[in-house]
């Protein structure tokens, strides 16, 4: 099966063509991400409007590359896969109408996929993978556990109930006037820094379940700053690496203590081959991505991390996602919706069951 996958729902515009014929290893044949920090970087966040019309501007584009890249037309294709939600809904938008363009004018099947199964599936794209699997998903928008058991069940055991990692990293970057993306910066700041110095609080550690807060931190973040101005006049190179350490290692033992509970659940379920995966742009940080890994051998589980381009914003996840759906008999017709919100746990266990 050949699929054609379109990504829209944030500030990426994203094409690509996957490949994949049973007892073989998918292949990635062409993708494209066109980014667009540049439009954004004036106002301090992503502005939807200014996002939706960039993706008019490039999808097509974005489109015809993949597709010559891969040296295809559309009648090689077996079917065309679309991000429908959750996203900036005019971006989500321009991606849906974009594939039924296509999906009509080629005569072929038309698949919508949720971003975040989009996410969930990486892991079977990169590596063999077989379900149930646990996946951790922390990103810039988003952090939750998911046991994966189809390319349509999901159960999500807990996530954030505030800010997201990503978003806190960049937000104390702001506060520690280091440059953006705070990710990178604050981890190679921390680098020198001595995590001791600033004991930051634990959020929800004392709680039971798998729930998590990040915003707590930043304010505790702030307030620590606030308070060594106030003695000294100002920040050293030493303060910003002292707050960033001690920032970095209470992210990183909330994760911890939450994947060990997440992995009890999970293994309670005496899976054949236990495995636990993680996607996200925060899961590129190496502290967390160590201790993570310890974690996950601690308890016998097998650790896959995707290559960084995959566990971010991309298309080839969107086409990969797509491929499962349409192999197990999914399909959507021109009815398909643009979905603002589409939490992929719902009552019924699957993707489908809510919003439609
Ligand atoms: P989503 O795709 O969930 O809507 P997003 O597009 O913001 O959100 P990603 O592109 O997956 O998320 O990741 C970007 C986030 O990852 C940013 O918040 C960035 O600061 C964070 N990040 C990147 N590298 C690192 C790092 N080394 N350490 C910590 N965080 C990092
Ligand atoms: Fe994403």
């Amino acid at each position: 099966l050949t699929v054609l996958g379109i990504e829209s729902s944030c500030d990426d515009t994203a094409a690509a063509i996957v490949r994949h014929e049973v007892g073989s290893a998918p292949q990635i044949l062409s993708q494209v991400v066109v980014g667009q920090a540049d439009l954004h970087k004036d106002f301090g966040g992503v502005v939807p409007e200014i996002a939706a019309r960039a993706h008019v501007e490039k999808l097509d584009y974005c489109v015809q590359d993949v597709m010559s890249l891969a040296g295809l037309s559309f009648s090689d294709l077996d079917a065309i896969a679309v991000t429908s939600g959750p996203g900036l809904i005019g971006g989500v938008i321009s991606g849906v109408m974009c594939a039924k363009g296509i999906a009509v004018a080629a005569g072929l099947p038309l698949i919508g996929v949720n971003h975040l199964a989009g996410h969930a599936l990486t892991p079977r794209l990169t590596d063999s993978l077989d379900f149930p699997y646990l996946m951790l998903l922390v990103s810039g928008g988003h952090c939750q556990f998911l046991i994966v058991r189809s390319e349509n069940e999901f159960t999500r055991l807990g996530g954030t109930i505030d800010d997201a990692p990503g978003e806190a990293f960049d937000k104390i970057a702001r506060i520690l006037a280091l440059p953006q993306p705070g990710g990178p910066n604050i981890e190679k700041c921390a680098l020198s820094g001595d995590p001791a110095r600033f004991r930051f609080p634990r959020p929800l550690l004392d709680r039971p379940g798998c729930d998590m807060s990040f915003s707590g931190l930043k304010t505790a973040v702030l307030r620590a700053r606030d308070s060594v101005v106030a003695d000294k006049g100002g920040l050293t190179k030493k303060d910003q690496a002292d707050l960033s350490a001690g920032f970095q290692q209470a992210v990183t033992a909330v994760l911890i203590e939450k994947t060990r509970r997440a992995l009890t659940v999970y293994l309670s379920e005496n899976p054949s081959v236990p495995a636990f995966a993680v996607a996200g742009g925060v899961s590129a940080n190496m502290e967390i991505r160590a201790a993570l890994e310890t974690v996950s051998a601690e308890n016998g589980a097998r650790f896959i991390a995707p290559p960084l381009a995959l566990c971010t914003d991309n298309a080839a996840m969107i086409a990969w996602t797509g491929l499962e759906r349409f192999r197990a008999g999914h399909e959507d017709d021109m009815t398909l919706a643009a979905r603002p919100r589409w939490p992929l746990d719902t009552k019924s266990g699957s993707m489908l069951g809510s919003g439609k």
